[in-house]
């Protein structure tokens, strides 16, 4: 088997008394797309610098196609990195800007005037070779930073928030690129978002960060349907969570007393654990099903339609906690309504941590 693309072995990272990164493990398989996922501070720049040579790690080590480089500076590491605000040169052409780093490693002109005309083709570019940077949108620019970051062949991209500073529609449009070029180069691409809508359009594995370590990894539908932890559940996108206590278990099954009524779910904890039960929004039902429990009446406090769904915060009598409803498109629901719920038992996540 090859060596994976990157690996960080028991990296851990202090700026003074602050631990920013602690003890993590993580391998990247070669070719994939990598997402580092999390809230601001949870560390996701740290570790992306320690890739590429910006940082060097307090403890650790950091190998890339299985040779170890903790001590390599960024210039002599395989990796290059697409900045958020670019870097561009302003006085260059985009070509004179997507050859630069071909420059750097000598390459003759021919050649690199080649290679650059391939790299602005690949990234929807090609005929822009001669157009200054200022007569470029935003998007376009995005594209001309990714050009030149892959003109030089890395074996790792390294992408710190590069569609950060688009609109969102823009965004949206570059995420779908971004997830092409990558397919089509087929080179390793670690990417730095805290828009979970983005990790999951373009990841192959999502690893979710939270405050220096790494609280889940994984493909974006395991995250989604089966987050590892409470925050998981809460960070990649809507949810309700039912906290409660383990009153029966076995078979790989539990009944878990929550303020809702007692649940039943998939999975194992000892008899009064304290767990949490995660539930998406879309899997609360406004009728009844076969397997469907019934959750009781609630009264709809706000609802608005988003276009392929409704979604609104519902109340049970007595409990303060609103419920996150998706309702289907055809749907309608209003504010005041009154909504019987039901869930089916697949749905219930169970969190022990
Ligand atoms: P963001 O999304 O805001 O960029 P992030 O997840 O990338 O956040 P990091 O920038 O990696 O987070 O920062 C992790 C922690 O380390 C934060 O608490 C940050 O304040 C701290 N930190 C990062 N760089 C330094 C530095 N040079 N000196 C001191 N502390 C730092």
């Amino acid at each position: 088997m090859n060596a994976p693309a990157v690996e960080f072995r028991a990296i851990t990272m202090r700026f003074g008394d602050k631990l920013a990164l602690e003890r993590i493990d993580l391998e990247i398989a070669e070719g994939a797309f990598v997402v580092l996922l999390g809230p601001s501070g949870s560390g996701k720049t740290t570790l992306l610098n320690i890739l590429g040579g910006f940082l060097a790690p307090s403890e650790g080590r950091v190998y890339i196609d299985g040779e170890d480089v903790t001590a390599v500076p960024p210039a002599k590491r395989s990796t290059t990195t697409v900045f958020q605000d670019y870097a561009l040169f302003p006085h260059m052409s985009v070509a004179g800007n997507v050859a630069f780093g071909l420059k750097m490693r000598r390459v003759d002109k021919r050649e690199r005037e080649t290679r650059a005309t391939r790299a602005l083709e690949m990234v929807g570019l090609g005929g822009f070779g001669t157009r200054r940077i200022h007569e470029l949108s935003g998007g376009q620019r995005q594209r001309v930073a990714l050009a030149r970051a892959l003109v030089v062949e890395p074996a790792v991209l390294l992408l710190d928030e590069p569609l950060g500073a688009l609109d969102l529609k823009l965004r949206r449009q570059m995420q779908e690129e971004l997830k092409l070029i990558q397919q089509r180069v087929g080179t390793t691409f670690v990417h730095v978002t805290h828009d979970q809508e983005e990790a999951m359009a373009i990841a192959d594995t999502i690893v979710v960060m939270n405050d220096g370590a790494i609280e889940d990894a994984g493909e974006p539908e395991r995250i989604y349907l089966k987050p590892a932890s409470r925050f998981s559940a809460r960070f990649m996108g809507d949810n309700n969570l039912f906290e409660g206590t383990v009153r029966k278990s076995g078979d790989g099954r539990v009944e878990v007393e929550t303020a809702r009524g007692m649940l039943p779910a998939a999975g194992d904890a000892e008899p009064g654990a304290r767990v949490a039960l995660s539930l998406r929004p879309e899997h609360l039902h406004a009728e009844a099903g076969e397997n469907r429990i019934a959750l009781g009446e609630v009264e709809v406090v706000e609802a608005g339609f988003f276009g392929t769904h409704h979604q609104c915060l519902a109340i049970l009598p007595g409990q303060d906690e609103p419920l996150r409803v998706r309702l289907e498109q055809k749907r309608t629901v209003r504010r005041g309504e009154r909504l019987e719920l039901y869930v089916d038992p697949v749905d219930l996540v169970l969190l022990t941590r």
